[in-house]
């Protein structure tokens, strides 16, 4: 077996997911790769095959896919159509984001349960993994209607949910605002204050400290790690990190923390370069606040940064390059250039965002690289901690929360070292990822029964 194929007994499992999800290109992509890694698992411990274990994980448990019916500010109707994969709960309840964006179909909903799957059992706590979402566009709807469809959304999804049974939060288009307005038409509808429901909560609702940073400051904190076992650091670096939403904000802010410089940063329409040292402070005002596009930037701050239309932000060189936008964001000609640049490491802020064309050209490089279902389970792994402060109705400092968070990706980075060392390849956290992911999932579900 050679790395980057899937080993033959493992065909028939890949070729029956291809054949069952025709046209989820996402999905194929997420457990092939996967797949790709189990083939030293069977070879080792050919019991992990057995019971169907491997065709049961890449099986979701149940899939539900539902109307949103809304009006809009001119008092039309408009219908969306609703998501939510509950993927696995044999370490506990599906645990996942909501992603509302026009491009989400089951297909990609499918793709990002199955990773959370592996990335919540590689976080060490007690959740399984799912995700839900839309393809509503929040783009340039006002907050009513945005509270309307939220309302709308939860009203059906919230017979599928429960702190023992279902804990959705946020992710792409879904922040603290959209988490609010369906924590209320949960509330409303089932008559219960359960906070335990839902993530990334305002801290008045239960919400837990940290967790609006902890995706970019885990992912940061991972990078660190990785640096560390080549004797390096973040200071004095030149990083660059796609995107503009929580996971790049707090990316940015830790690196620059551990003394980094963050050159660009960009958002779908096109990205910006300030020599200088992105202003996180504006990034922030922009985003965060005035909820406005990238291109902003360049306007307020005026000489010394430049906006590029389009393009790739990747051909902007840099020592880090931190993918924290989305699926794909990231391909073979990118990587190329950044191996060219002579990039050092690649963190994945975001879920599966390097091709796998573009993570056979770093591997193959030498660059360190850090895949999303590990480097970005900071988020996840802080939702979890936010259940357990619901749990005994306790509320955390930020110091405390960040304390956990930075353990738990010390121990994730670790984990993954370690089993890809055993496995035989040192130094690969894909497989390390992917490997120490499935054993934990699979040993919890094959003590459960064939169910
Ligand atoms: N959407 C985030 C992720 O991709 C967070 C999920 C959660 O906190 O449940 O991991």
């Amino acid at each position: 077996m050679v790395s980057g194929s899937v080993d033959e007994k493992l065909e028939p499992i890949l070729s029956e997911v291809l054949r069952r999800n025709a046209g989820e290109l996402e999905f194929h992509q997420a457990v092939r790769e996967v797949l790709e890694s189990l083939g030293r698992v069977v070879a080792k411990h050919p019991n992990y095959a057995d019971n169907a274990l491997i065709e049961r994980i890449c099986e979701p448990e149940r899939q539900i896919i539902f109307r949103i019916p809304w009006v809009d500010d001119h008092g039309n109707v408009q219908i969306n159509r609703g998501f939510r994969v509950q993927f696995n709960s044999a370490l506990g309840p599906y645990k996942g984001g909501l992603r509302f964006h026009p491009s989400v179909n089951v297909g990609i909903i499918k793709f990002l349960g199955f990773e959370q799957t592996f990335k919540n059992a590689l976080t060490g706590m007690p959740i399984g993994g799912g995700k839900g979402g839309s393809d509503f566009n929040p783009r340039g709807r006002s907050d009513g209607e945005i509270m309307r469809f939220c309302q709308s959304f939860m009203t059906e999804l919230h017979r599928h949910l429960g702190e023992y049974t279902d804990v959705p939060a946020g992710d792409i288009g879904v922040g603290g605002r959209e988490i609010g307005y369906m924590f209320g038409q949960y509330k409303r509808l089932t008559n219960r204050y359960e906070a335990g429901v839902l993530t990334g909560k305002a801290l008045f609702h239960g919400g837990s400290r940290a967790r609006k940073e902890a995706t970019g400051y885990g992912a940061t904190y991972f990078v660190e790690r990785m640096l560390a076992t080549k004797g390096q650091a973040f200071e004095g670096k030149r990083a660059v990190v796609s995107g503009s939403g929580n996971v790049a904000i707090y990316t940015m802010e830790k690196i620059i923390e551990f003394g980094g410089k963050i050159v660009a940063c960009s958002d779908s329409n096109g990205y910006v370069v300030d020599e200088g040292g992105i202003d996180l402070d504006l990034v922030k005002e922009i985003k965060e606040v005035r909820r406005q596009r990238i291109a902003e930037y360049v306007r307020l701050k005026g000489a010394g940064s430049r906006y590029v239309e389009g393009g790739s932000i990747w051909s902007v060189p840099c020592d880090v390059a931190m993918p924290s936008a989305t699926q794909n964001e990231l391909t073979g000609k990118d990587a190329k250039i950044l191996v060219k640049n002579g990039v050092v490491a690649v963190g994945e802020g975001a879920n599966m965002p390097s091709t796998p064309d573009a993570v056979r050209i770093f591997q193959d490089a030498g660059v360190l690289f850090g895949p999303g279902k590990a480097a970005n389970a900071g988020g996840v792994a802080t939702s979890a901690l936010e259940m357990q402060q619901n749990a005994s109705r306790d509320s955390w400092t930020f110091e405390r929360t960040e304390t956990r968070l930075a353990e738990i990706m010390r121990n994730i980075h670790d984990r993954c070292a370690e089993t890809a060392e055993e496995y035989g390849a040192p130094g690969d956290y894909v497989l390390g990822a992917n490997i120490a992911g499935f054993v934990r999932v699979a040993e919890a579900m094959d003590a459960l029964g064939v169910i």
